[in-house]
């Protein structure tokens, strides 16, 4: 292993000798910071830095308002070709604009010089503090429901531009067509979660429980998502009518 300082940039890296380079599924450089290990290829040298500040300038921010903390360095994998980012989130006609997601206990984004179709370049690099939050969510509850799971994650990290979740939160208010909690509650069946725009909406849903109830709550009921009265004081149907109310008010 050889520690190298690239140009531009403040982080050393190593070169993992090891491995194949010529294999695009294989990532041969890493560098290590106080909470992260961050695996990439040589094009994507340029760009590891804001990752990687990203992620440790949020990291107090986060774990502070989600109670979690890493208990160990959390491996991330940035994948600048597509195909190899779909083979290693191990997804098989994966939609293409799927910017990154979880492998076993590790982060794989795509790489912020090659965003996806629809994104660019903040979306990806927001994206790691997406699959961060993940995480710490997963560690409070590991059967979070979707919208809830997600709706905190991209409230936390901002990895979609707000001008898009405006758009559709106004658009959805003068047609009346906002999906409900149960609508956005998919599982694992994202493809159906984005098609009911449940990244924008899960997104104002977080933001209004954190503003009517604050974080302490919000973490509540992360630990018991369907114990609405008990947690928030206040029915399914209510939370529900009270969130509507919130985005009229706000979006
Ligand atoms: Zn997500």
């Amino acid at each position: 292993m050889n520690a190298i300082n690239y140009e531009g940039n403040k982080y050393l890296f190593e070169e993992l000798k090891e491995l194949d380079e010529k294999d695009e599924n294989k990532l041969n450089l890493r560098v290590k910071t106080e909470h992260f290990i961050v695996y990439f290829r040589e094009n994507d040298s340029k760009c590891m830095g804001k990752v990687i500040d990203a992620l440790e300038n949020n990291y107090s921010r986060i774990t502070i308002n989600l109670d979690q903390k890493l208990q160990s360095k959390l491996i991330i994998e940035i994948y600048s070709n597509i195909k190899s980012l779909h083979h290693a989130l191990g997804l098989q006609d994966a939609p293409t604009w799927i910017r990154g997601g979880l492998g076993a206990g590790k982060i794989i984004i795509a790489s912020p010089l090659n965003p996806p179709p629809g994104s660019n370049f903040d979306n990806v690099v927001n994206t790691a503090i997406h699959e961060f939050v993940h995480i710490l969510v997963n560690k409070i509850n590991n059967n979070t429901p979707r919208w809830l799971n997600e709706g905190i994650a991209c409230y936390e990290a901002k990895d979609n531009n707000e001008s898009w979740i405006r758009q559709t939160v106004s658009e959805g208010l003068s047609n009346g067509k906002i999906p409900t909690f149960k609508d956005l509650d998919t599982g694992e069946d994202f493809e159906t979660f984005f098609a009911l725009n449940g990244y924008q909406y899960s997104y104002t849903m977080v933001e209004a429980i954190i503003n009517l109830f604050g974080y302490d709550k919000l973490r509540r009921f992360v630990r018991s998502p369907n114990k609405f009265d008990e947690v928030l004081n206040i029915s399914k149907t209510n939370l529900y009518m009270k969130y509507i109310d919130y985005i009229r008010e706000n979006y």
